[in-house]
């Protein structure tokens, strides 16, 4: 170790973190002032701090965590890579790990997702992906294909491209100008349609929204761009049965690509090992990354067919090549943990062994419905989102102020347990390789937090 807990100083590591660590999604002023919680470790769902106070993993280290921390298997996976060679190039090589990874995705993936290309994380998967769709149509003559179609509520990550076809507010809002133009289409949130209507006597009207956009506007569209199932970061909103595979029929019958964004869905969140697999739906281009290493280290892969894949065929002189990379893509150490994560997919069984942890989540989450302030609660999978309210019949929102959900987390992590909210929901995502025991405790406590806002009182006033 380059250096021992016994003798660093903790005082010292936190005004360091202080003076020179600028943080993600995170109010600086605000975090200065509080004291910061140090990771030293992580055994299976647990993180220990600097003062040896352990927190239950409750957002998988922000959803990317699968088989828990310090797993043996993808330890020694990526040892054993170190030993040969931590990184080449892929512009002009090829390595074994990233050969041998891509044809386990193949595998994995829907049928006709034939190629695979690699990166460094979710953004960037959506980067590829995007460039990708245009330059495809570029090369199939037809250049007018310049914006996409993405929904309300979208994220794809923090990268201009993922924000031009991001839908979040108050992440996006300040970036506009920098932004190119997309068309939206509303978000599936059946509980604040945006169209006024019920499910199921829509009859998924959401639907012919983007019907409309797309029959106007589908020679200007290179592709629809969706997070399958659940638009996670915009709030765990889940999608209601028959829209994603009615968003691939669109896309078929106006001739648009169609990318799955399953960043965060893939790797076996939502009880498949592919959100697109519940409907049976295969893209055109599939971007993943997150849980692809287990949670180990950054990597991202955007899969596509032959058929885009042919279309950048071509002479040397001709052009047509694919100009986009990245220094560390198809990095041997992350693709080996990729490799070590998927064996133990097989060796676990872990999608057998998710499913009675899908339904316990499934009948605890029915009595957080009768919580005070719980307006709405959703589940997917092993992804669950609970929507806070100020008032449960009206539907009334409480104030980014009111930092309601932070109230939650903040009770929680005091009594071990580590979670993050989106806003007003509050996020339950443990790693898959989660005890029944631990997941009750995780529940316990998320219950626990969200009762003691009534006690707080000053919620009720308005
Ligand atoms: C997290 C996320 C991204 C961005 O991934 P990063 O690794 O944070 O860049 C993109 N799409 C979806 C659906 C995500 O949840």
């Amino acid at each position: 170790m380059a250096f021992s807990l016994t003798s660093v100083d903790i005082n010292r590591l936190i005004a360091l973190d202080r003076a020179y660590v600028w943080h993600p999604f995170t109010q600086m002023k605000e975090w200065m002032e509080a004291e910061p919680i140090i990771i030293v470790e992580g055994r299976d769902c647990f993180l220990k701090d600097i003062k040896g106070r352990w927190y239950l993993d409750g957002v998988s280290s922000l959803w990317v965590n699968i088989h828990g921390h310090n797993r043996k298997e993808i330890n020694d996976a990526i040892k054993a890579q170190l030993d040969l060679i931590a990184h080449s190039t892929l512009l002009g090589l090829a390595n074994v790990p990233s050969i041998l990874l891509a044809e386990r995705l193949v595998k994995l993936a829907p049928e006709g997702l034939t190629k695979v290309f690699y990166s460094d994380d979710g953004s960037t998967s959506v980067e590829v992906a995007l460039k990708m769709a245009f330059q495809y149509w570029v090369h199939k003559g037809e250049k007018g294909r310049t914006t996409f179609l993405s929904l309300n509520n979208a994220y794809h990550g923090d990268t201009l491209g993922a924000v031009s076809v991001g839908g979040i507010e108050v992440f996006h809002h300040t970036f506009k100008p920098l932004l190119f133009k997309t068309y939206r289409a509303p978000s599936p949130y059946c509980y604040r349609c945006e169209l006024g209507l019920t499910y199921p006597e829509c009859k998924l009207g959401c639907l012919n929204a983007m019907e409309e956009i797309l029959s106007a506007h589908k020679d200007e569209i290179a592709a629809v761009i969706i997070e399958p199932l659940i638009q996670a970061a915009g709030g765990m909103i889940t999608s209601p049965p028959g829209y994603l595979k009615g968003v691939r029929d669109l896309c078929t019958k106006y001739n648009v690509l169609m990318i799955c964004d399953e960043v965060a869905t893939g790797f076996g969140r939502t009880g498949k090992f592919f959100a697109v697999e519940h409907e049976n739906v295969i893209p055109d281009i599939m971007c993943l990354s997150k849980g692809i290493t287990g949670g180990y280290l950054p990597l991202a892969a955007t899969l596509t067919t032959q058929e885009i894949f042919n279309a950048f065929l071509g002479r040397f002189e001709d052009l047509k090549t694919f100009f986009h990379g990245h220094s560390y893509t198809g990095n041997q150490l992350a693709c080996s943990a990729a490799l070590a994560c998927l064996d133990i997919f097989e060796k676990d069984r872990v999608l057998e062994n998710l499913q009675p942890k899908i339904g316990f989540l499934k009948e605890r989450l029915k009595e957080f419905k009768e919580l005070p302030f719980v307006g709405d609660v959703r589940q997917c999978g092993f992804i669950a989102g609970i929507e806070l309210v100020r008032d449960k019949r009206t539907k009334e929102a409480f104030g980014y102020a009111d930092r309601i959900g932070w109230r939650v987390a903040a009770f929680a992590r005091e009594r071990g347990v580590f979670i993050r909210p989106l806003g007003n929901i509050i996020v339950i995502m443990p790693p898959l390789c989660i005890s029944l025991e631990n997941l009750q405790r995780l529940l316990d406590m998320i219950e626990e937090s969200i009762r003691r806002l009534q006690t707080t009182g000053d919620l009720e006033k308005s």
